[in-house]
Formats: structure tokens, sequence, C-alpha cells
């Protein structure tokens, strides 16, 4: 393995072997683009110090060759004059990890350089600003002293002369920080900072190798899913000066506005600084135009070379400059990062502008930022740092609205106009209504997949979750945080998509309209394969499904239509012992049915709309016994009668399981409660009838939860037949109407063939396989251990997000498999979560499904990832 190549001796095609620092420079340098000289130590040696503790031998040698003769290249001397050569170390894996890793500037200084680099330069303040700076940077980069110690120093030396900015402290001043930050040096490490430079860009490429395994990189890395294998490489480059007087500065800028996309360069220019001033914001700095009218010579070069560079990689380059004494240097250049809306602009119009083919420009733009494009944001001028508290961002978007503690309030206050932010520990089910009325959640438990992060996603609403800093008393009906008192009324905007919590009303901006997301989806809808449908329960969510481009609904949980005002009827069917009573309360459940089903079919016309029958775990519909129990002691002490509390709290104990989720849930409740299950499939069939009568062109299916054994499946199949039958014979109609199963439980996955036999279609369940896969309840695990398992890395991803590919998608190969060889017409799909998520889509993709279902905010990201599965080959 070669131990250093210099920028010059390769084209930078391999970003795998030079990072993409070390690439983007070498490939500048053979464009013949003003690049510093230097060299780059490939992450195969940081992968071998990695695995050894030691770096390879012979590497040092080659370093100090390579110093050598970047010597020669550029007329500089290490250690000597009359012009010095200093270097800077920066660290740079394959992908981008921003400010995880260390960088160690101005390299090469000593005793003896800041005089010859005074004498060079003719100022005295410049030497001095750059030995403070390295022996500062050095010191805590490499030696790991604490930076706080060193910024003590400056603090005193800024208040001593009376200066708000380090800037403005005096060559004297500078030389007395230099010496002082020498001494604290010598306290730590006895030895001090060499003096020799090779010396010195050992320690700094030793210490960059390090920072591949800080703390802040390993959890980025976590976060973003990179691969810990693949190392950093260190890219060793000639400094040049930004901070050499009024003819010097340094600068970024973007070959795109990277905010909107548009075609127009965008750049900030510092005067008199090196480039982490531009990063830290300490200064205000200037604009592109700003530099123009300073260096017009520079400024034409820069415009050229971004012109060459976006030309050269056909894609928004961010590019980082620095003037020394009028000449320009590019320091180096990467794709630029952008937000969704600029993705999308940028993709369709570099295929317009015919730098990109389709696929390309399909694969530019990350599915999961097509969420943001429809919701309200924070202004960007809104400080993050003025946020009351931080979360879970959980949902996208954001909202203000008057702070309610349940449901109940949230439905008043929203019926009566005012927009309401539903703050509580965590929702359940049957806050549905209330979390429906709000206008955003807040929860203090849970993370990304708790209930509240969930249903908000799917209602397209914001949500902020897990917010621990926040204490939520229900009984007071008040919460606070940080020592701010919250009471009901009070004003809260949240951001789902920051995780951040402001006091008050803060500015949204309204998402702008985008013509070119249709464009670029139409070219996904051309290059993908596999479907995408809606998970949606009302008319309102299959209509804006429809508009978001799902080719009907996958799944509509008839349980959600069981909430609010019409929990009272299904506790009646359930719990009531007079048997008119539960007859009236089917019938008028039944009539409701019928009118939700109809509104289905008739905003999905033309489309299949798969109706799952109930599945609810049983305690979500039935009263908390603790809240009966409450209510009974209340009424005692006002000597108020009991009977009719006390009769229901039988009953509801009666129904009452230790473990609701693996209790009389999906068919088991269909068939205990036989006729619920027929009255839904009645009111299905009639809402058919219905919308066949009016002249429009339904399609329904019907699916059966939670089905372990081929036996459940084949009664129930028989009762909703018997249904279709009896509508036909009344009607005259010719009906046809799918019955499927979904699979969420591991023995359907298995016994597969036989299930496919009685089914016309499997809808993957994958929510519930999961949890019964992994014996992880899906609404306890992640307050409780899941969030630290992922953030201590025993699981590497959220099964709940992500599909577990080994064990759960294991299940879901053998049963598509099996299913569609005993049933060659059965048709598969998949309606879990894991149908928004593009890696999960990517999988199911290549293993032959038909379509994935997800929510409607989801959707237009689904039919991306659908189309980047095929490009990439994996179908
Ligand atoms: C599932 O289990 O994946 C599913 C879609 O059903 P639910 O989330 O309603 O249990
Ligand atoms: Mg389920």
């Amino acid at each position: 393995m070669s131990l250093v190549y210099d920028f010059s001796a390769t084209d930078g095609s391999d970003a795998d072997l030079l990072g993409g620092k070390g690439a983007g420079l070498a490939r500048m340098t053979s464009l013949g683009l003003p690049v510093p000289p230097g060299f780059t130590i490939p992450t195969d040696v940081c992968r071998a110090v990695m695995l050894t503790g030691e770096t390879p031998e012979g590497l040092w040698p080659e370093v100090a060759e390579a110093m050598t003769r970047l010597e020669s290249q550029t007329g500089r001397s290490l250690g000597g004059g009359p012009v010095p050569l200093l270097v800077s170390v920066r660290s740079g894996a394959e992908v981008s990890m921003p400010g995880t890793m260390d960088t160690v500037l101005n390299i090469g200084i000593n005793d003896d350089v800041v005089s010859i680099l005074a004498d060079w330069s003719g100022d005295d303040h410049f030497a001095w600003d750059v030995y403070r700076r390295f022996v500062q940077m050095y010191a805590n980069v490499v030696l790991g002293l604490e930076e706080k110690l060193f910024q003590k120093v400056l603090a005193d030396l800024r208040t001593f002369r009376g200066v708000g900015h380090d800037a403005d402290l005096t060559a004297a001043d500078l030389e007395r920080a230099t010496r002082l930050f020498q001494s604290i040096v010598k306290d730590h490490h006895p030895d001090g900072i060499p003096a020799d430079p090779v010396e010195q860009v050992k320690g700094a490429i030793s210490a960059v190798f390090r920072s591949w395994n800080s703390d802040r990189a390993i959890s980025y890395r976590r976060i973003n899913r990179i691969r810990s294998e693949m190392g950093t490489a260190a890219t060793v480059q000639m400094m040049v000066f930004g901070d050499l007087g009024d003819s010097s500065g340094t600068g970024v800028c973007f070959t795109r506005d990277p905010a909107t996309g548009a075609r127009l360069s965008y750049g900030d220019y510092l005067p008199r600084a090196q480039g982490e001033d531009v990063v830290a914001g300490i200064r205000n700095t200037l604009s592109l135009d700003d530099l123009g009218e300073l260096h017009p010579g520079c400024h034409r070069e820069l415009i050229e070379i971004m012109e060459k560079l976006e030309e050269h990689y056909r894609d928004m380059c961010d590019i980082e400059f620095t003037i020394e004494k009028d000449h320009l240097y590019i320091l180096q250049t990467r794709p630029g990062k952008r937000t969704a809306a600029a993705a999308v602009r940028l993709a369709v119009a570099m295929h317009g502008e015919g730098l990109i083919d389709k696929p390309t420009a399909v694969s530019r733009v990350e599915p999961s930022s097509l969420e943001q494009l429809h919701r309200p944001r924070v202004s960007g001028s809104v400080r993050r740092s003025a946020a009351l508290l931080r979360g879970v961002a959980a949902s996208p978007g954001a909202a203000s609205g008057h702070v309610v503690f349940d449901a109940e309030s949230a439905v008043e206050r929203a019926k009566a106009g005012v927009p309401v932010i539903l703050v509580t520990p965590a929702t359940a089910p049957d806050d549905i209504h209330g979390m429906s009325a709000a206008a955003g959640i807040l929860t203090s438990q849970g993370g990304k997949t708790s209930h509240a992060a969930v249903v908000a996603r799917g209602m397209g609403k914001p949500a902020v979750t897990g917010a621990a800093t926040l204490v939520v008393d229900l009984e007071s009906s008040t919460a606070s945080a940080s020592g701010t008192e919250i009471a009901e009324g009070d004003i809260l905007t949240i951001d789902g998509t920051s995780g951040a919590v402001y006091l008050g009303t803060i500015d949204l901006v309204e998402p702008e309209q985008l013509p070119e997301l249709d464009t670029l989806l139409g070219w996904a809808d051309e290059i993908r394969s596999i479907g995408v449908r809606a998970n949606a329960d009302t008319a309102e969510d299959a209509a804006l499904s429809r508009r978001r481009g799902a080719a009907g609904i996958g799944l509509a949980r008839t349980e959600h239509m069981f909430m609010g005002e019409r929990l009272e009827v299904v506790r009646t069917i359930i719990l009531s012992s007079e048997p008119e009573a539960r007859t009236r309360a089917m019938d008028t459940l039944e009539r409701l049915q019928v009118g939700d089903f109809e509104g289905l079919l008739e905003a999905m016309d033309g489309l299949p709309v798969v109706v799952r029958l109930l599945d609810p775990p049983l305690h979500e519909f039935l009263p908390s016994r603790f809240e009966l129990e409450r209510e009974m002691l209340r009424r005692v002490r006002a000597g108020i009668a009991i009977d009719d509390l006390r009769k229901m709290s039988d009953q509801v104990a009666i129904w009452e399981e230790t473990n609701p989720m693996l209790g009389l849930r999906g068919v088991r409740l269909g068939l205990m409660l036989g006729n619920l299950y027929r009255m839904q499939a009645r009111a299905a069939v009639s809402a058919l009838v219905r919308r066949i009568e009016a002249g429009g062109d339904p399609h329904l299916e019907i699916m059966i939860p939670l089905v372990s054994d081929v036996e459940e499946l084949s009664r129930m199949r028989v009762m909703i037949e018997e249904e279709i039958a009896a509508a036909a014979a009344d009607t005259g109609l010719e009906l046809t109407v799918p019955v499927g199963t979904m699979i969420e439980l591991p023995r359907a996955a298995l016994t597969a063939a036989a299930i496919a036999a009685q089914a016309d279609f499997f809808s993957f369940g994958t929510n519930d396989l999961t949890q019964m896969t992994y014996g992880l309840s899906r609404d306890d695990a992640e307050g409780l251990f899941l969030r630290e398992y992922l953030e201590t890395g025993v699981f590497t991803s959220d099964p709940f997000q992500t599909l577990d590919q080994a064990g759960v998608g294991r299940l879901v190969k053998v049963a598509t498999e099996e299913g569609k060889e005993a049933n060659p017409n059965l048709v598969v799909g998949l309606c879990g979560e894991h149908g928004g998520d593009p890696e999960s889509i990517s999988f199911v993709a290549a293993l032959g499904l038909d379509y994935v279902s997800c929510s409607p905010p989801r959707i237009e990201g689904a039919r991306l990832a659908a189309a980047q599965a095929a490009i990439n080959g994996r179908v």
C-alpha cells in the first residue's frame, strides 16, 4: 500500500482511498485550479492504525520525504526562510462528517520561524497571531488540553486592553498570549510542543487519525449510519494566509443558492481572516459582490472556477477559498448541502441544462426530505438558541398554539377556532380526537416511534416528543421547563423539524409550491416498479393521498373510525348486558361505517381500497378501571350512588388482560364477537353497492388482521363471502371483493403457503411483525430501553423505523416466496411504518412485493425511494 499521495499524483477519482477532501484537492489540481500543493495519507493508513494501534512502518519517512517535495513545489522552506513553509493537517473521510474530526492549522512555526514570518510579511501582528493560533490549536487537538484554558488568557488580555475582539489585540499582546499558552502547555506536558516542523506534522497526523474514534465522530456515524471501518484520510497542505493584511481574506461560496436552488452564486467573504473564522460566525461577512469591489481580479477568477467546478462535478459545489495578498487559492470543494426545496429544483434544472440524466436527477434528492416541503416552518431568521426546550424531532413542520393538557380541552378550544398545542407526558389511542383537533403535539416522553410521533406523522401534524426537561403535571394542568412555568392557554411554538420548542408565537413561513416536484416524481414513477398506496382512514386523507400520487389505499384502519364520540357506541356493543342496547348500538355503528367506507371508495374511485376489519388491543376501547375507581371514590365522598359504575367496572374486569397486545385482538376479536366483523363487512359491501349505483368505479378489498392460523382466515372468509353473496342477491349486482390477510405474526409468515391458499392478498404488518419477532412491545420499548440500545450501539438502527432485514426481513422473504408459490395470483404488499422508509422500501422491492403502503405525508418520498431502489439495481 502506498502511504502518501501527492495532490498532483492522482486524478482524485478514488474518494474511498483519499477521502472526500483529498480526492477533491487532487481533482482540482488535475483541472489546473490554483490549489496550494500538498499530499494525502490515505484511509487505509487510518484503518491500519485502528487495527494495530501502530502507524505502518515507513509512514514517517515517507511523510518526511513528501514534506521535502512540498518545499520544492512551493519554493518555501520548512523551519526557515526567506519564505517559511507552514502547513495544515485536516481530516476527511469518504463521506462528509462536518465538524466531528480534527484539524490543525499553521504547523511549522516555532520561535525562529515567527520572526522569519514577521520579516517576510512585514507584519508582527500577523506573525504572532499565527503562532498563538498554532500553539492553541496544537495543544488542544494534539495534546488534549482544554480550550477554555486558552480562552481565559485571551479574555484577560482583551479586558486588560479594553477591546472586544482578539483581532484588536496588539502584536505584543499576541506574543504574550503565545508565551502564556506555551507555559500552560509545559505545566501539562513538560516537553512542550516540538519545535521541529516534521515532528509537529507527525503529531497532527496521529491526532487526525485518533479523532476518527472521538465520541463526537462515533455518535455522528451512528446517527448517520456511516460504517466505522471506513476510516479517515489526512491531508497535509501548504498554508495560505487570509489574515495577511488588507489584500487577504477567506470565504466560502456555493455555485447556486443552497436555500432555494436558484442559479445564483452565493457566498460569504471575510477580509483579514483565517478559514475557521467564517464558519464560527464571529464577524459579519461580506457578499460576493462586495468581494468583486475589493478584489475584482480574484472575484472574476473565482466565478470562472465556480463555473468550471459545477460543470465538472455536474452538481452544486460548496467551495472554500482564500485570498493571500491578492492571489486566489481554492482550499476545498464538495457537493453543497441544500434544503429539500433546493435539492428538487436543482435536480430538475440540471437535467434541463443537460448536465445530468433523469436517474441521476432522481437520485439527487433524499426521499425523507420531501415531507418538509409541505409543512409550515419556523423562519430561518429565528435563532435556535432562543428555544425554551428541545425534544425529539418527531414529525416535521411547525405550529404555534395555546397550551392544553388534555384531548377534551383541545377539541373544545379548537372548535372555538383557537389553535392549540396538546402538551402531555404521552398520548394514547383515546386522545386521537384531541390530537386531530390540535395544531401540534408536545410530549415529555417517547421518541420517534411513540404513539404521539406515529399518529402525528400520519396526520401530517408537527410533533416534538421526549422533551426530557419538560415536566407535565396533569393534576394541576401545568408544566414547567428549566424554571419556566407553563399554564393552560399560554402560547408555545413547536418545531417538529428541529425538535425545538419556543415560548410565544414565532414567525412561521408557508412552504412554497414546487412545480419541479411533480416533474421529478413523474420521472420516479417512470423508473420504479413497486407500487405505492396510502394508509388512510378518512375521505380527506384519501383525497390528499391521491393528490400525492398514491395508487389506492393499502390500509384503512377501521378502529380509527371508532374513536371520539363513537367510542361510547363501541363500548355498549362490548360491555352492555342488554341485547337490545347492543343491537341498537350495532345498527348505529353500521350506518356510520357505510358512510365512512363510501367516502374512502369515492375519494379513491377506480383504485383499490383495502378495508381492514377491527384490530384494537381491547383495552384501547374500554374505560380505564383506575379512572372508574377514582370516579367511584369521588361519588362515595359526595354521597352519590355508584351501582352503574360498579357494574361497568365488573364488566371491564371480565375483558381485562395482562398483555393486551398479545391478547384478544384482530381476528380473535372477530371470531369472539362475530357480529361485529359481520357488521363491518356488511357496511363495506353496502358502501360498494352505493358507489356502483352512483355510477362510480369502486374497488373494495377486505383484510383480516392478526391471523396466526389458516383456520382463522377460512372461517372469516366464509362469513365475509356470505355477506357479499347476500348483497349480490339483493341487488342483482356482480360483486367482486378480494379477501386477504395481514401477515403480522411470525407463525403466519412461516405458514404462508397454507394461508395463501385462502387469501387473495397478503399485506405485511411489519409494526406487529417486528414487535412479535423481537418480543419487544412497540408501545413500551422505546421509553424503557430502545433509545439506550441505539445510543450505546446494541442496535444499529431502530427496527420499528427501518426493517430488520436479517430477522423480520427473512420472514417477509419466506412468506412472499412460499405464498406466491402456493397462490400465483397472490398480491403482496406491506403496510407497516416501514412502508415509508427508503431502506425498507428498497429491500422489499427487491423481494418482489407488489406495493408498499404508507401515511399520506410519506407517499412522495416512497415514490422517490422506490425509483432510487430501481436505479441502484436492487430491483
Ligand atoms: C402493522 O402491524 O404493521 C400494522 C400496519 O397494523 P397496526 O399498526 O394497526 O397494528
Ligand atoms: Mg398490526
